[in-house]
């Protein structure tokens, strides 16, 4: 296969910073041109210390791909035919190979409702909770919950209304009463959908996300095949795209998506294909949760080790560590020899 001379990545998030570096160590030496709408950061600290303590907590480590940057500007439709990205402020990039990275947006039930995903939200949100308003969070999935963490630990009065109880649908029922218990213990409130909501000066809302692929001509998630092929000359990777084994976004297997289609963008077929190892972390509520493996786990895990807050849980297929230092490599290895 000719490898492409003119390679273009739309999206400057993780994904694409590391398929940018990934062409470089693989040896594309030809134009390498990024488009990014915002500037580069670290999006799991902003729901986190950004929102509660360390403004500054959201700093990536340096790049290596010499890139040109592109930044500020949109990617806004897509030729496939001619090969060429339009962007927004008029410009047209001419392309042999695509990466597409372009991330998603959080889907939104009110525009009066405030949401996180970007730097700019997460600095409105810092802004808005410092003179302590109470706070109605709806959805309580792992960021809804890592957001009403973040409010009360800064102060404010913070109800969470789910359908059925927080984290269940992704860390299963065990750890969510594990994680709930202590969110209630501080001082969370935490009903069911199908409650009143209760008056607040804040809402923010955490439902779910929007794959942002108009750009392309489509909607949804963006197919791709095992090495992150929509077609020959195109990869995706990260929270934009849907592999064979599923969409999962999050930041570890953006990255791991990430080299993988960089490198079938290089070599086509004789690259290797993804091999999908999930593992996620969250803070919140004093306690730190890595969780490998396929999630939610269900039933009683048998107990590996534990020491008051501290605990390493283990169910066929998945592991987790609750406020325990594990390397992630030996928390797969756990996760995986335990897969039925
Ligand atoms: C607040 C928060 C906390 C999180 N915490 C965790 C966590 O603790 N653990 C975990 O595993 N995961 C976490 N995640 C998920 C994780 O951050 C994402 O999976 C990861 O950032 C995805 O990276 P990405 O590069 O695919 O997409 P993104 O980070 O969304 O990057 C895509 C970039 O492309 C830009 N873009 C979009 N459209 C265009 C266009 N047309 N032209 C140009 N640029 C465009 C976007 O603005 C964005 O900058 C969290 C997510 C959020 C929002």
């Amino acid at each position: 296969m000719k490898r492409p001379r003119r390679i273009v990545v739309v999206g400057n998030g993780i994904a694409g910073l590391t398929a940018a570096d990934t062409l470089r160590a693989e040896g594309h030496d030809g134009s390498l041109v990024i488009v990014g709408d915002e500037p580069a950061y670290s999006r799991p600290a902003l729901s986190k210390a950004l929102l509660r303590d360390d403004p500054t907590a959201h700093g990536l480590p340096p790049t290596s791909h010499g890139a040109t940057e592109l930044l500020g500007v949109r990617a806004t439709s897509l030729d496939t035919g001619r090969r060429l990205v339009a962007l927004s402020d008029g410009q047209e990039l001419a392309y042999d190979g695509l990466v597409v990275t372009s991330g998603c947006r959080p889907r939104r039930l009110s525009d009066a409702d405030l949401t996180l995903r970007s730097l700019a939200d997460a600095t409105a949100l810092r802004s808005a909770i410092s003179s302590r308003p109470s706070v109605l969070v709806v959805g309580g999935g792992p960021l809804g919950m890592e957001v009403a963490s973040s409010c009360l630990a800064v102060g404010c009065a913070v109800t969470v209304t789910n359908v059925g109880p927080p984290l269940v649908d992704q860390l299963g029922p065990h750890l969510s009463s594990v994680l709930v218990e202590a969110a209630v213990a501080q001082g969370l409130r935490v009903l069911d959908a199908s409650e009143p909501r209760p008056p607040a000066d804040l809402v923010v809302t955490a439902v779910g996300d929007v794959p942002n692929t108009e750009w392309l001509g489509t909607s949804g998630p963006l197919g791709a095949d095992a090495r992150g092929r929509w077609r020959p000359e195109v990869v995706a990777a990260g929270d934009v795209a849907a592999y064979p084994s599923g969409r999962t976004p999050l930041w570890t297997s953006a990255i791991e998506q990430a080299k993988v289609a960089a490198v079938a963008l290089l070599r086509g077929d004789e690259a290797p294909a993804y091999v999908p190892r999930p593992y996620f972390w969250t803070e919140q509520f004093g306690l730190s949760v890595k969780a490998a493996g396929t999630l939610p786990p269900y039933g009683d895990p048998t107990v590996v080790e534990r020491d008051g807050t501290s605990m390493l849980l283990q169910w066929p297929g998945a592991a987790v560590a609750v406020n325990y230092r594990i390397p992630v490599p030996r928390l797969r290895r756990l996760a995986e020899a335990a897969a039925v």
